[in-house]
């Protein structure tokens, strides 16, 4: 009776996924003075990676966040993350 037809979502259990690129890349939100990658691998396994600002992305990047867009990459698995929109830039509008 009560059927939900306009749910497509897959299984996305992770909140802090924001966006998925075409290539299968996952785009997730940094937790406040977040600075490892929280993504676990199947065997459930933190991946731990280091979060290095990132500027080599692709126009699907650029078409979703914005030419200038603050992107940090998972050294380790490759999934990116956007800022933490509460958490304060230290260095102002001074880029690296
Ligand atoms: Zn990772």
């Amino acid at each position: 009776m009560a059927e939900e037809t306009n749910a497509p979502v897959a299984s996305a259990p992770d909140p802090s996924v924001v966006a998925t690129l075409g290539d299968g890349t996952k785009v997730k939100i940094r937790l406040l003075r977040q600075r490892a990658c929280n993504e676990k691998d199947a065997k459930n396994n933190i991946c731990a990676g280091h979060l290095k600002r990132w500027y080599f992305f692709g126009d699907e990047v650029k078409r979703k966040f914005g030419p200038d867009a603050e992107i940090y990459r998972c050294e380790h698995c490759k999934v990116l993350y956007l800022p933490n929109p509460e958490e304060e830039p230290r260095s102002g509008t001074l880029a690296w």
